[in-house]
C-alpha cells in the first residue's frame, strides 16, 4: 500500500480515493474486456478506496461475489470490489499518472484473444492458476 492518489472518470464527476500497491496486473478475462473495452490494468488497494459523496455511480454485479463500480454519466470504469467489502481493485487509468504503475502481472490469459499481446515482460497465470491463488472459483472469475 502506498500514499493516497485522487482517481476519476473521463467526465470528472465520478471521483475517488484510494492507496493502491504500485505494482499493476492486466486481466484478460472475458468480463473485463467487455467492461473495461480492452484488457483491464489494476492495481489492489486493499478497502482503501473512498468514492466521492457526490459521484454519480453505478455498480454492476458481474459474479455471485464482486461488483464493478463505474461512472453512471460517462461510462467510465473504476474499481473492482468484493461485494463482501474484502477488497478493492481501482484502474490505474482513473489516475494522473498510470504510468507510476509497473505492470507485474497477466491474469486469465488462457482467456485472451490471440489478435493482441503485451510486450511487457510479466508473470502470466491462467484462470485455474488465479482460481488457485486467489481461492475464487466460477467461470470467467469476477
Ligand atoms: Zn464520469
Ligand atoms: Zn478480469
Amino acid at each position: 500500500m502506498t500514499a493516497a492518489r485522487n482517481g476519476l472518470c473521463l467526465c470528472g464527476a465520478g471521483r475517488l480515493t484510494a492507496a493502491p500497491e504500485h505494482g499493476a496486473h492486466a486481466c484478460h478475462c472475458g468480463n473485463c474486456r467487455k467492461w473495461s473495452g480492452g484488457k483491464f490494468l489494476a492495481a489492489q488497494s486493499g478497502t482503501s478506496v473512498v468514492f466521492n459523496q457526490d459521484a454519480p455511480l453505478a455498480r454492476y454485479g458481474s459474479s455471485d461475489w464482486a461488483e464493478r463500480v463505474f461512472c453512471a454519466r460517462c461510462g467510465r470504469s473504476l474499481v473492482w470490489q468484493m461485494k463482501d467489502g474484502s477488497g478493492q481493485i481501482v484502474s490505474i487509468q482513473a489516475f494522473d499518472s498510470p504510468g507510476d504503475f509497473g505492470i507485474e502481472s497477466q491474469i486469465y490469459v488462457d482467456r485472451k484473444p490471440d489478435s493482441y499481446a503485451l510486450a511487457n515482460r510479466t508473470e502470466m497465470l491462467t484462470e485455474a492458476e488465479v482460481i488457485a491463488r486467489y481461492a475464487i472459483a466460477g467461470p470467467e472469475g469476477a
